[in-house]
C-alpha cells in the first residue's frame, strides 16, 4: 500500500513540475516558475547516475538565491543569463568525472559538521524555504508560502536516504507549490486587493446563487473624491481600507467591494427593521473613525473633513447607505441592486450621511 503511494508519486514528479511551472507561468509568479525549474532538476538529478550529487548542490545554491533577489519579469536578461549559466554548470558537470564527485559526495554525506546531520544540500535548501517563508510573513502572499514548503520538502527529500522516496518529496513540494499558487489566483480573481474584501466578481457570483429572503445595501463614501484632492490619493487608499474594515462587521452582513468607493452589503435573513438598525450603527462607527495620516499630509489650509477639535493629521469620512429587499419573492438580485442604488441616490440627495430604504 505504502509503496504504491510512493511509486505513484515518484511516477508524478514531472507532471507535477511541468503543471506546476505552465501555472505558475500563466500567474506571472516568476519565483516558483524558477524554484520549481529548479526541483524539476534535482528531481531529474536523483534519479541520474554520476552527476547528481553536482545536480543537487546547484539547485538548492540557485534556488537560495533566487529566494533571495527581488522577483524579476521571467523573460529578464538578467534571468536567461541565469538559464544559459545553470545550463552551462550541469554540462560542465560531466567533465568532474567520479573522483570529484566522490569528493563532493564525501563533502554533502559528512554530515557530522553540521546541525542533525542534515548535510550541505539541506541546509541550502531550508535557508530558501525560510526566506520563502519572509516573503510570505510581508505579503501574504500564498504563492510564497506553497514555494516555501516545496522548498523544505526538498530539503527532506535530500536527507541521505533511498532515491525513489526523494522524488516522491519532491513530487509532494510541486504539489505545495501549485497549491499556493491556485490558492493565490484563487484570491486575486476573487479579492480586492486594496480593502481585502470580496470583489465584483464575487458579489455577482453570491447573487446568482442567492434565493429566497434577501436585502442589498449599497454603501458610498461621501464627497470622496474632494478628500483624495484634499489629502491625496494614497491618504484616501488608507481611509477606504478602513472603512471596508467596518463593513465588514456590519451586524448580519456580507461585505464586498463594488467598484472605487462603492460597497454592498448583502444580508440573507431579509428582515428590513433588523438590517436598517445594523446599517446605522455601522455608519456611525465609520463617521467616529478617526484616521491617522502621517504627519505634513494635511494641508495648511484647515480641511473640512477635520472635525472641529480633532488632532491635526486626524480625518474622517462618512458614508450614505441605500437598501432594498425581498421577502421571498423572485424579484432578480439586479433590481434589488437598482432599487437600493436609488434609494442611495435619495440619501445623498437629502444631505448624505445617512441610511434610506427603498419605496
Ligand atoms: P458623492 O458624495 O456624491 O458620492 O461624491 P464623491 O466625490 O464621493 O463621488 P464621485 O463619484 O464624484 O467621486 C468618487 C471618487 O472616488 C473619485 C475617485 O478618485 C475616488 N476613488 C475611486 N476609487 C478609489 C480608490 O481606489 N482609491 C482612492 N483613493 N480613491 C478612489
Ligand atoms: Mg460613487
Ligand atoms: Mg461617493
Amino acid at each position: 500500500m505504502f509503496d504504491k503511494l510512493l511509486n505513484s508519486l515518484v511516477a508524478m514528479a514531472p507532471v507535477a513540475c511541468v503543471a506546476g511551472i505552465l501555472l505558475a507561468a500563466g500567474f506571472r509568479r516568476n519565483r516558483v516558475v524558477w524554484l520549481l525549474s529548479l526541483l524539476a532538476l534535482d528531481a531529474w538529478g536523483w534519479t541520474s547516475s554520476g552527476r547528481e550529487l553536482l545536480i543537487a548542490l546547484i539547485a538548492p545554491a540557485l534556488a537560495l538565491w533566487i529566494s533571495v533577489r527581488p522577483e524579476r519579469p521571467l523573460l529578464s536578461p538578467r534571468n536567461l543569463i541565469l538559464a544559459v549559466l545553470t545550463g552551462l554548470l550541469i554540462w560542465f558537470a560531466g567533465s568532474f568525472g567520479e573522483s570529484g564527485i566522490g569528493r563532493l559526495r564525501s563533502w554533502h554525506v559528512n554530515a557530522d559538521s553540521w546541525p542533525a546531520g542534515l548535510g550541505t544540500i539541506s541546509l541550502l535548501y531550508f535557508a530558501a524555504a525560510f526566506v520563502c517563508s519572509l516573503h510570505w510573513f510581508q505579503r501574504r502572499g500564498a504563492a510564497d508560502l506553497g514555494a516555501s514548503a516545496a522548498l523544505a520538502c526538498a530539503a527532506l527529500a535530500a536527507v541521505p536516504s533511498a532515491a525513489a522516496a526523494s522524488t516522491a518529496w519532491l513530487t509532494l513540494g510541486a504539489g505545495l507549490a501549485v497549491t499556493g499558487v491556485l490558492i493565490q489566483a484563487f484570491r486575486m480573481a476573487f479579492m480586492d486587493a486594496l480593502t481585502g474584501l470580496p470583489n465584483r466578481r464575487a458579489l455577482d457570483e453570491e447573487l446568482a446563487r442567492s434565493e429566497g429572503r434577501l436585502v442589498v445595501a449599497m454603501v458610498d463614501v461621501d464627497h470622496f473624491k474632494k478628500f483624495n484632492d484634499r489629502h491625496g490619493h494614497d491618504a484616501g487608499d488608507v481611509v477606504l481600507r478602513r472603512v471596508a474594515q467596518t463593513l465588514r462587521r456590519c451586524r448580519g452582513g456580507h461585505a464586498f467591494r463594488y467598484g472605487g468607493e462603492e460597497f454592498s452589503i448583502l444580508f440573507a435573513h431579509g428582515d428590513i427593521d433588523r438590517v436598517c438598525e445594523a446599517l446605522d450603527i455601522t455608519r456611525k462607527r465609520i463617521q467616529e473613525t478617526r484616521v491617522r495620516l502621517g504627519s505634513g499630509r494635511l494641508p495648511s489650509s484647515r480641511p473640512q473633513a477635520v472635525r472641529k477639535g480633532a488632532r491635526q493629521g486626524e480625518v474622517h469620512v462618512t458614508v450614505s447607505i441605500g437598501l432594498a429587499g425581498r421577502d421571498g419573492n423572485t424579484t432578480h438580485p439586479q433590481l434589488l441592486i437598482e432599487a437600493a442604488d436609488k434609494a442611495l441616490y435619495k440619501a445623498k440627495k437629502a444631505g448624505r450621511n445617512r441610511v434610506v430604504v427603498a419605496a
